[in-house]
């Protein structure tokens, strides 16, 4: 990664154009590529450096990015949980729906990808306000248990006793209906990925093992 290199707000991996709307995170997961990878991600700096963008900042770089080449799926994820940063997610994902509504783009999804402790960070319920603008939640699960989880996203002061939120947060986005709703587990850590399907298939959720290269988020 160049020095000089603008941090991107957004950035495209496959056929998702993809949101990076902070760094922050309340975890600090053994598998995060951000660390590893420097704050880039296929060429592309990641590194906001404290300048979380506005959503006016977000809006005006996605008309800038989406006309320039065909999209399936616009993704909340870059190396920052998404959901730290509830009102300007909204707003965009808001905006997201009106274009899709108006047809200024052919048909796109909207994807969140999160550590699915959304509701602990906002202090409250977000799964309804959520449910209005976004069509599919990836979520991370990562463990079958809380001492797993623990031992993997290492969480911060206050979020330690988070796997049971994370369940809940499954449990709330399969009920409210979204179009899809994923968690995941990476391989190659303390996890038994086959107990997390378990739990994740129970809590009403499609199982995703991602890959630790791979993993982002
Ligand atoms: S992988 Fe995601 S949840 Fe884990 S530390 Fe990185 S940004 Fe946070």
């Amino acid at each position: 990664m160049a020095k000089q290199e603008m941090p991107k707000i957004v950035y495209r991996f496959g056929a998702g154009v993809y949101l990076n709307i902070t760094n922050r995170c309340p975890n600090l997961c053994t598998f995060c590529i951000k660390t590893k990878w420097k704050m880039d991600f296929h060429g592309n700096n990641l590194n906001l450096q404290g300048n979380e963008p506005t959503a006016a900042e977000v809006v005006a770089a996605l008309e800038e990015e989406l006309k320039k080449a065909p999209f399936q799926e616009v993704v909340f994820c870059g190396y920052g949980e998404p959901t730290m940063r509830l009102e300007v997610l909204l707003f965009v994902a808001q905006t997201l729906k009106g274009w899709r509504a108006q047809a200024k783009y052919p048909p796109f999804k909207i994807r969140l990808n999160t550590n699915g402790l959304g509701n602990l960070i906002n202090h409250k319920d977000i799964v309804p306000e959520l449910r209005r603008v976004v069509d599919v939640v990836n979520i991370s699960l990562n463990a079958e248990n809380e001492t797993v989880w623990r031992s993997i996203v290492c969480p911060e002061k206050g979020f330690e006793n988070g796997y049971e939120a994370v369940r809940a947060f499954i449990r709330a986005c399969a009920a409210a209906g979204f179009e899809k709703v994923v968690a995941s587990c990476v391989d190659q850590t303390a996890a038994d990925a086959k107990a997390v399907q378990k739990i994740a298939e129970a809590d009403g959720a499609q199982f995703y093992l991602r890959s630790f290269l791979d993993a982002q988020n």
